[in-house]
């Protein structure tokens, strides 16, 4: 589990813990996507579905779990890559 927030403003990677797990779910299971903190919780959203629409993630619906009730060992997919919130791509 990373140990901030994956979001990236302008260049610089936020360092805030992160509040949040953010998974999709499809029809092929639950893929954790990113963490996030409580300021960028809507941005990263916002950012998350303008990469499905741009096919850059899996499909589905995405699902935010707090932090706190994910059991480490089933976090699965996840990657440490920061997502610029700005990135128009
Ligand atoms: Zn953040």
């Amino acid at each position: 589990m990373p140990k901030h927030c994956s979001a990236k403003v302008e260049g610089e990677e936020c360092q805030l813990a992160p509040s949040y797990v953010i998974s999709v779910k499809s029809h092929e299971g639950e893929y954790m996507l990113a963490v996030v903190c409580n300021d960028h919780k809507s941005a990263l959203e916002a950012r998350l579905v303008a990469m499905q629409e741009a096919n850059r993630i899996p499909q589905g619906s995405i699902h935010f779990q707090p932090v706190k009730m994910v059991v480490t060992d089933c976090v699965t997919g996840i990657d440490a890559d920061y997502i610029e919130l700005n990135d128009k791509t």
